[in-house]
């Protein structure tokens, strides 16, 4: 079967009725996109940069060492485009066991506290540091940059704002950089129920879905003890996921210009769930290099006309017996 799988490298990713599908790499080192290039990969979906900078006793790499990093990784992609996540510290991936910046990172609900963007704002120079060497490499190839649970209009204002003085900052130093779009993670469901100020601002979307089942579940996805409770098809995520693609899709038509979608977290990775993820009108997917070929496997039969009018039975389901049903007809 690997061998099967493996034969499809070269085939373009297509449904049934000719629609390309994007089939992107999750990585989370430079070296990561060797696999992502031998499974077919059409670009790096999703590089999570804090694994760059976890146990190093609470040290950051500084610019020239992050600029050789993405380097690496827009060189090795050949042209092919890359996204590249500004870091997610805290919660499950502390920067490091011991060393925390405040001392302490056992706070009550470290899920709920300082991580992701809220982190990086909270160290504003730290912040510039990513960005200049980021923008630094996008004069190397194209780039856009990802910025993870954001949540609140003013996250996304400083955003911009610490951008702008990011690129002030190298023009006046006479340093080049390039141009980069700009998108927003969704995975925090009170950023996906107000889903059109994201589509405003950003460029590009990417739906986190383990981020986003666990805050709209409220399960820790780091606690075992209620790992059971942990689930991507409990309803309220499915509608949630399938409001934010039609969303998204739909706002060409007042924004002017498409606003790109991807999921990027476990769900996209899984073969199980491309064809309701497709019939939900998703067209992008990145995902672990190693399920790549067996989710391209599953785009190559699935017919996305067909598959929409069963999502919307399988959204309208809220009975257990009942969901079962409804997505066992989709295959
Ligand atoms: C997600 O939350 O789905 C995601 C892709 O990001 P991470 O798993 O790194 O939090
Ligand atoms: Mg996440």
């Amino acid at each position: 079967a690997r061998e099967r799988l493996k034969r499809l490298k070269f085939t373009p990713a297509r449904t049934l009725n000719a629609e390309p599908v994007e089939l992107l790499a999750n990585i989370e080192q430079p070296e990561d996109c060797a696999p992502a290039l031998e499974a077919g990969a059409a670009g790096v979906g999703l590089f999570r940069t804090e694994f760059l900078f976890m146990n190093r006793g609470g040290k950051l790499p500084g610019e020239d060492e992050q600029y050789a990093a993405y380097s690496r990784v827009i060189q090795a992609m050949q042209g092919k485009p890359v996204t590249i996540r500004t870091i997610d510290i805290g919660s499950d991936k502390p920067l490091d066991a011991e060393d925390h910046r405040d001392g302490d990172f056992t706070h009550l609900n470290p899920a709920l506290g300082l991580r992701a963007i809220r982190y990086s704002l909270s160290d504003p120079a730290m912040f510039r540091v990513q960005l200049r060497a980021l923008l630094r490499a996008a004069a190397l190839g194209p780039l856009k940059v990802l910025i993870p649970m954001v949540a609140h209009a003013s996250e996304i204002r400083q955003t911009f704002n610490e951008l702008d003085k990011a690129r002030a900052e190298l023009a006046a130093e006479n340093v080049r950089f390039g141009p980069v779009e700009v998108g927003a993670m969704i995975e925090v469901p009170g950023a996906a129920l107000a889903l059109p100020l994201f589509l405003r601002h950003f460029d590009f979307l990417s739906v986190g879905t383990n981020d986003l089942v666990q805050y709209t579940l409220a399960i820790d996805r780091a606690d075992e003890s209620v790992s059971n409770l942990y689930d991507p098809l409990h309803p309220a995520v499915l509608n949630l996921l399938a409001q934010i693609i039609a969303q998204t899709r739909a706002a060409a038509a007042w924004k002017g210009r498409p606003v790109d979608i991807s999921v990027c977290g476990e769900m996209a990775g899984d073969p199980a769930m491309t064809r309701l993820l497709l019939g939900m009108g998703l067209r992008s997917f990145s995902m672990h290099p190693s399920q790549i070929l067996a989710v391209k496997q599953e785009v190559l039969r699935a017919d996305p006309d067909k598959l929409a009018p069963l999502v919307q039975t399988v959204l309208s389901s809220f009975e257990p017996e009942e969901l079962q049903a409804a997505l066992a007809a989709l295959n």
